[in-house]
């Protein structure tokens, strides 16, 4: 018996928006749901006092893949944002990612052979062989005049407890760059859509049926009922009701404030490096796209425990929950007519060029 319609798509975030478009210029039948009362998921902006505010933590677009920012393109103009965060140590003001504006503020070096004698000093002076913990693992990477004002008390908030009793694997690497160059990401393309995030996943959405405040497990047979194929983007766990057990996320909480200001920090992100400032983060949202307007929206950001409920952030890839995953994985094969894809539904933290890459991949194999 036909179904309704060719797919449903559960879930309208970035994942959900491109299978939407490409299934529908490809002359199949869509129905998208999703749980919120808005679209786009996580990438969802909205405007306050005019300002375009990124709802669930501050999406900056970069990647290296022309296909996927000439796909997105066509749904949005980008405009020339670059991110540049600074660090603020107890009201000392330094550039990030580390580079020579960073050392010629900490150690007025000037030169970067100033600047690589500095830190090979300052790495040797305290090195520790074979590493126990992050603290003697990041002092062996940069010394510790780096480690203490712009790596400690940041990563002791974001992971809640001290350096020295996290593992020393979770810093690999802490690239230093000798340029005066304080852009943050190596991509060859970086941007905002000129008039939010939404607008953009709207423009990809368009001519597509979205019904929204619908949760597709609360009624999965119903739903299942209506179209042939399921496009599931929620998380994996959730959809087979936890049976396995329950993954877990690393969570964080935001708070906005609209202030009386037009302009409250310079920058459109600002990393709070000391430890007794209990938020990680301070995003101005106006200045991801040069907001002139007379008011100014902040966010802090706080690192925060998940729980079941809780809004899922950052997939914890540790050993236990990807063991997890796999199982889940496993079960997942055995649906034979419901794909599982984006950062829930793969139990992955893709950032969103990833997300567009694999959804062009995932559907087109799906049309092949
Ligand atoms: C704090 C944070 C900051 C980030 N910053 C960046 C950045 O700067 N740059 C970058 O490239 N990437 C960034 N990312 C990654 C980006 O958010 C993801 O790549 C993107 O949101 C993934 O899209 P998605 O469609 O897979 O998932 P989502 O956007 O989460 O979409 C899934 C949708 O499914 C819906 N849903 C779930 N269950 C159900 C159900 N039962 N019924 C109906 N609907 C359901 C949800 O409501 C949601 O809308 C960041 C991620 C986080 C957590």
């Amino acid at each position: 018996m036909n179904k309704q319609y060719d797919y449903l798509i559960v879930g309208a975030g970035l994942y959900g928006a491109v299978f939407a478009r490409e299934l529908t210029k490809a002359g199949k039948t869509c129905l998208v749901i999703d749980k919120r009362d808005h679209i786009a998921g996580n990438i969802y902006t909205h405007e306050m006092e005019g300002i375009q505010v990124h709802q669930y933590g501050a999406h900056i677009f970069h990647t290296n893949n022309k296909e996927v920012w000439d796909y997105l393109n066509q749904f949005a103009v980008f405009n020339r944002y670059t991110n540049s965060p600074i660090a603020n140590y107890k009201g000392e003001i330094y550039n990030m990612p580390f580079n020579m504006n960073t050392f010629n503020k900490m150690w007025g070096v000037i030169t970067p052979a100033e600047a690589a004698a500095k830190i090979e000093e300052q790495r040797k002076a305290n090195y520790t062989e074979n590493p126990r913990n992050l603290e003697e693992q990041a002092i062996n990477l940069v010394g510790v005049d780096i480690y203490e004002k712009l790596i400690k008390g940041y990563t002791e908030k974001q992971w809640g407890r001290p350096c020295t009793e996290l593992p020393a694997f979770i810093i690999k690497r802490l690239p230093v760059r000798l340029t005066y160059d304080n852009n943050y990401f190596n991509a060859l393309y970086q941007g905002i859509p000129v008039g939010g995030y939404t607008a953009m996943v709207a423009k990809m959405l368009e001519g597509v049926e979205v019904r929204l405040g619908q949760d597709y497990l609360a009624d999965k047979a119903s739903w299942d009922a209506l179209a042939d194929k399921v496009v599931y983007t929620g998380p994996i766990d959730a959809y087979f009701a936890y049976k396995l057990g329950v993954l877990e996320y690393r969570s964080v909480r935001f708070e906005t404030e609209v202030l009386n200001e037009t302009n409250y920090q310079g920058n459109a992100v600002v990393n709070y490096t000391d430890a007794k400032t209990p938020y990680t983060r301070v995003i101005e949202h106006k200045h991801f796209e040069f907001g002139t307007q007379e008011k100014t929206v902040i966010s802090r950001e706080y690192s925060a425990e998940w729980k079941l409920g809780d809004e899922p952030y950052y997939p914890v890839n540790d050993e236990k929950n990807s063991a997890l995953y796999a199982k889940y994985k496993e079960l997942a094969a055995g649906e034979e007519n419901v794909i599982f894809g984006g950062r829930l539904g793969e139990y992955q933290y893709y950032d969103m060029d990833k997300v567009v890459e694999v959804a062009l991949n995932r559907v087109c194999a799906e049309l092949a």
